[in-house]
């Protein structure tokens, strides 16, 4: 499946008032520094390039846009977490995604990556709790999986699927890695079922 290796640049923004006007919808990823982020929208276009590996983390404060077509956008959104992050631009942050998590009417559904091996930390709940009042759909992937045992790592995927059933029922979690292609084809299964579901419509708009 290659639903999305169309995917091209279309735009940056560190602003949320600049974010682009486009009469498509977004699915956007969100997670901590190095948690693998970058590798999957990699690894889901099938695009080497496309999200830039290995950063300066805690650097990139930018939303990064990429267009499928006129109606599909990619949205991936700036790391979060790196523990030597400037607090000025670290509250830069927690206004560029509070805000547009919670008041993006494009966006369709969030992807949340964790590193399987830290999931659940603070910042994550933070997203979660931006997003989960929203009532739209979350997906978490569980990145690196190929760095645990199938035992160990379909136990810390129980341990999950538990927490979100208790805390966050909107929200489904499965596993994840860039370099063995461990759950690409479902991740993107769920990402067109998102795009194809027909955005609710919004009050005044
Ligand atoms: P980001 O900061 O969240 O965008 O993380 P990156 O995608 O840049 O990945 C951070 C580091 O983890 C890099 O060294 C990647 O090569 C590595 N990495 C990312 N995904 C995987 C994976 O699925 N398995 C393994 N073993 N390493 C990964």
């Amino acid at each position: 499946m290659t639903q999305f290796q169309n995917a091209a640049f279309y735009t940056s923004v560190n602003d949320i008032h600049l974010l682009p006007i486009h009469a498509g919808v977004e699915v956007a990823f969100a997670g901590r520094s190095n948690a693998g982020k970058s590798s999957a929208i990699n690894a889901l276009t099938r695009r080497n390039k496309l999200a830039f590996v290995s950063k300066t983390p805690g650097r990139t404060q930018l939303i990064n846009f990429f267009k499928l077509d006129d109606k599909r956008y990619l949205v991936d959104l700036p790391g979060y977490g790196y523990a030597k992050t400037p607090s000025a631009i670290r509250a830069h942050w927690e206004q560029l995604l509070g805000q547009y998590l919670q008041t993006r009417t494009a966006l369709q559904g969030l992807i949340l990556i964790m590193d399987i091996r830290h999931p659940l930390k603070p910042l994550d709940l933070k997203m979660l709790n931006w997003f989960n009042p929203t009532g739209k759909a979350i997906h978490i992937l569980l990145t690196k999986s190929d760095k645990l045992s199938k035992q160990r790592a379909n136990l810390t995927l129980r341990e999950v699927e538990c927490f979100l059933h208790e805390n966050y029922p909107n929200c489904n979690v499965q596993l994840f890695s860039s370099l063995t292609a461990t759950g690409i084809f479902d991740a993107s299964e769920i990402i067109e079922k998102w795009f194809n579901t027909k955005k609710p419509p919004v009050k005044g708009e």
